[in-house]
């Protein structure tokens, strides 16, 4: 049974719902908008993604440069997502390495500052 859901907008022709999952008219060729809109936004998306990935990057590079730790090795965006996550992993221990090393020497600088004040007084 064939039933039109939809009218192409280009040719006029009836379309039923299999050839909506289609990417473009069956009779005419022409691509449907919504096929073209999925498409933009998948693009869009992408874009947004690539922008969030690179601010996330120089955001880490900063916190690398406050901390003394080198910036990220080049080319992080070549590689795929998993070696990604890897990467990210391995900078994330290191930047809790470094602050339980500071913490425990801000620590020690107290016990001495707290001990000097003891043997003064
Ligand atoms: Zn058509």
């Amino acid at each position: 049974m064939y039933e039109a859901v939809q009218y192409c907008k280009h040719c006029g022709a009836g379309l039923a719902l299999e050839d909506l999952r289609q990417p473009n008219c069956k009779f005419c060729k022409t691509v449907f908008p919504h096929h073209a809109q999925a498409a933009q936004h998948a693009q869009v998306a992408s874009q947004m993604m690539g922008q969030m990935m690179q601010q996330q990057a120089a955001a880490q590079d900063q916190w690398r440069g406050a901390f003394g730790v080198g910036p990220m090795p080049p080319g992080p965006y070549q590689m795929g997502m998993a070696q990604m996550g890897a990467t990210q992993a391995k900078a994330m221990s290191g930047l809790v390495i470094a602050v339980v090393v500071i913490s425990l020497l801000v620590v020690v600088v107290m016990i001495g500052a707290v001990a000097l004040f003891f043997v003064s007084v």
